[in-house]
């Protein structure tokens, strides 16, 4: 079993004490004591140690090792050996320190347990390296040196990760299985390591107590790591998603699937996956992950910069690809198949439609004939318009650029079924528009600029008129409050958010989405 570490940057006995509470209370089975900063007195960290809630790993961490203790080697030893005879479960030190001096070996195997020991103890050793910065060059060097050291029970490695691809290096580290063995990737693109962990086997993983009280870089905290990325599910064969795009921090995606994996039992978790512009960096690093078999990776929702990159990978890998997803030039949606095979596709016009249609009360057969306005010409606009001509809607583009909206126009017109058509028009125009279905895809009257909106004279609108805003931060914009008193049906982005990952986990998951709790997450989070 994997343990669910939290570690606490000691300042008092008490404090450390009550933190250490809380965190048994969370459910972690394991606290590691950072005692950097807390070396004056010798009896509180026995105390400490002998008071813990929860079986303890004790670190005094220089600061030449991305630590804050600042003395001097011979008295870190001392308080070492003090914190050896209260016996917590473990003592970390670093592979360099260890290295470097035969009298801190002797002294520290005094209270560790390892085969020469003449009193039994249960006190085990975690032999460390961390770098902050990067990968180390030596780090295989490091590792055999660990693995072979008779005296560590334990071996931990922590780095930074250079991109997602890192992860594997530590994955690999964790199957090789040679001893317990924590392996880490520190960062933004660290993550995985940490939340997988359980997945290849490692002997623990560290959380903060919560997601700011951390004691590394990329270190989440304890809720965190068990409600929303599912720790206690984890197992070898759980399957991995994620969103893939750059910035995706702030993504909702993780919170609405991992839900869903939930609600649903299915044996999954659903990552962040960030990953830089570059073509290059999309193809090495998704290359990568679907080549590693052990990692099961089935699939990713796939945001800026990424959704044209998607396509060109898996048409460069032989996959198969929509033929609207193809037109549209982008796609959201990655599907890998149980053969390994590889599905590109856009939920984003699907759940454009499906929203519009719930609206006008029926199926797409509602949207022949029908004149859609579409406020936009960049990305969402282009998916929504080619989902509507290829409908047989008479799609007019209103947009600041003209000739962006008339480019669009001409492409999406070689797509239109028969009776749809795509037209350009200037946004000066719209007030004059007499459209059945008015979309806005541009981000007028997003957050902080709520106060905005792309329509500030309304045409006029017939009874049954629905007005779309995929905004979704705020749910109703000042365009969808005007139109409503104004008598139009509305929708807010939120539909159109949830109904494109409902698509994308039913795919994933072969079962029915959960739409209703993705609604209810996706207002949560948003504070409705
Ligand atoms: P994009 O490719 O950058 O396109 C933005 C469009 O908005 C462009 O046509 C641009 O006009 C226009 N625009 C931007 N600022 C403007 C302004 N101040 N005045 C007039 N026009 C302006 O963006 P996108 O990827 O299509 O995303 C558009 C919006 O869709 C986002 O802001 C987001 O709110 C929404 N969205 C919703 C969902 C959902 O699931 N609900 C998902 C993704 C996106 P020019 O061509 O003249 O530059």
């Amino acid at each position: 079993m994997t343990h669910l570490a939290v570690a606490i940057m000691v300042e008092s006995l008490q404090i450390a004490l009550n933190m250490a509470s809380v965190a048994a209370e969370q459910g972690a089975d394991l606290v590691e004591y950072r005692i950097d900063r807390f070396t004056d007195d010798e009896a509180d960290i026995q105390e400490l140690i002998r008071r813990s809630p929860l079986p303890c790993i004790v670190t005094c961490r220089p600061n030449w090792e991305g630590g804050d203790y600042d003395g001097d080697d011979q008295k870190r030893l001392s308080i070492l050996e003090h914190a050896g005879l209260a016996q917590p479960a473990y003592l970390d030190l670093e592979l360099a320190a260890f290295e470097r001096s035969a009298n801190l070996r002797q002294k520290i195997k005094l209270v560790i347990d390892h085969a020469d020991q003449g009193r039994p103890t249960p006190t085990g050793l975690i032999l460390s390296s961390h770098d902050f910065t990067t990968r180390p060059a030596d780090l295989m060097r490091k590792v055999n040196a660990m693995v072979h050291e008779p005296a560590a029970r334990v071996v931990k490695f922590a780095f930074k990760a250079r991109s997602l691809r890192d992860n594997i290096e530590a994955f690999e580290i964790l199957r090789a299985g040679h001893k317990p063995t924590i392996a880490l990737c520190m960062g933004p693109f660290g993550l995985p390591s940490r939340v997988l962990a359980g997945k290849f086997g490692a002997l623990l993983t560290f959380a903060g107590l919560d997601d700011q009280t951390t004691t590394a870089p990329g270190q989440v905290g304890v809720r965190t790591m068990k409600s929303l990325y599912r720790w206690d599910h984890i197992n070898p064969d759980t399957r991995v998603y994620g969103v893939i795009g750059h910035p995706v921090e702030h993504s909702m995606s993780p919170a609405i699937h991992n839900a869903g994996f939930d609600a649903v039992g299915h044996d999954g978790v659903y990552l962040p996956l960030p990953i830089m512009p570059e073509y290059e960096q999309f193809k090495a690093t998704v290359g990568q992950w679907l080549e590693y078999a052990p990692l099961h990776f089935r699939g990713a929702s796939v945001t800026l910069p990424h959704k044209e990159n998607l396509l060109r990978f898996v048409k460069e890998m032989g996959g198969q690809i929509e033929e609207l997803s193809q037109w549209i030039g982008a796609a959201n949606t990655l599907v890998v198949r149980e053969d390994g095979g590889l599905h590109a596709c856009n939920t984003d016009y699907a759940a454009a439609l499906d929203s519009v249609c719930a609206a006008l009360g029926g199926g797409r057969e509602k949207l022949s004939g029908l004149r859609v306005g579409i406020i936009g010409a960049g990305g969402v606009a282009r998916a929504v318009a080619a989902g509507f001509a290829r409908h047989g809607s008479t799609v007019v583009l209103y947009n600041r650029t003209l000739e962006k909206a008339g480019a669009l126009a001409d492409q999406m017109n070689a797509i239109a079924a028969s009776g749809g058509k795509v037209v350009a028009a200037d946004l000066a125009k719209l007030c004059k528009s007499c459209c059945q279905v008015y979309v806005n895809c541009t981000p007028i009257g997003m957050h902080p600029e709520v106060g905005q909106t792309p329509m500030p004279e309304l045409p006029k609108l017939e009874p049954g008129t629905v007005v779309f805003d995929t905004i979704y931060n705020p749910a109703r914009t000042r365009l969808l409050a005007e139109a409503q008193q104004a008598g139009a049906k509305t929708i807010n982005g939120i539909e159109m958010f949830v109904l494109q990952a409902a698509r994308q986990f039913e795919l994933w998951t072969n079962q029915p989405a959960p739409i209703a709790l993705f609604r209810n997450i996706m207002r949560q989070k948003l504070g409705e």
